[in-house]
């Protein structure tokens, strides 16, 4: 069912997102995490998504998947666990339009490879850190089978107070929209995620009472192919 076409959501000055025909008969959105998984982190957003039985897609920086530490690999497993969608966000969550070419590649099929190893399972679905529109990205994408998921709209959850994040994600909800949050920083081992958690747990039961049912991203796609 992905229709792609300018939704309401369209973001201004990026590839067209979908808003396809709503299963529910009401707006639907799509909920995605990016610079997990954590184990101190991430579970403080799966518990909000736990209890409201909401899904959303996890872009998984290889870096932190690929970690021995048993604690990361039971939160991965958690996150499939509770119906969530895993994804990539390249290796070292490096800017791929200031790295050399064969370094970008690189960093997009080792964090592949890594989060699917970590994951046990194969994933279709990516996200460049920053949103970086490198010119080899559509063929780097192609070649690994990957599809670029952007978003419609962006938290700035790394340095905006919860409530100025909500306000931002309320006014831009609308049909079709993507919505990018972060259950980690970058790579930071012990990151500061308060914002984040906050506003997930104001965001999620504000847009389940006007109606809105989240999507996984097998529905509402976002391409930057
Ligand atoms: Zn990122």
């Amino acid at each position: 069912m992905v229709v792609l076409g300018a939704g309401p959501a369209a973001a201004k000055g990026w590839p067209t997102p979908a808003a396809g025909e709503s299963a529910s008969g009401g707006p639907e959105l799509l909920f995605t995490f990016d610079d997990g998984p954590n184990p101190r982190t991430t579970p403080l957003v799966l518990d909000t998504l736990e209890k409201h039985h909401i899904h959303a897609v996890f872009f998984l920086v290889g870096e932190m998947a690929g970690n021995k530490n048993p604690k990361v690999a039971a939160i991965i497993h958690r996150i499939l666990r509770d119906g969530h969608v895993i994804a990539t966000h390249t290796m070292k969550h490096k800017d791929l339009c200031r790295v050399p070419e064969a370094a970008a590649i690189h960093d997009l099929d080792d964090g592949k490879a890594t989060v699917e190893e970590a994951a046990g399972i194969p994933t279709a679905w990516f996200r460049a850190p920053y949103g970086a529109r490198w010119f080899g990205l559509r063929p780097a994408q192609a070649a690994l089978g990957l599809t670029g998921v952007m978003w419609t709209a962006i938290g700035y959850d790394w340095r905006l107070r919860a409530d100025q994040v909500v306000n931002r994600m309320a006014v831009k909800a609308a049909n079709g929209a993507i919505l990018c949050l972060h259950d980690g920083r970058e790579l930071r081992v012990k990151p500061d995620i308060g914002a984040t958690v906050e506003t997930v747990r104001r965001l999620v039961p504000m847009l389940l009472d006007q109606g809105y049912t989240f999507e996984t991203v097998t529905r509402l796609i976002c391409s930057t192919n």
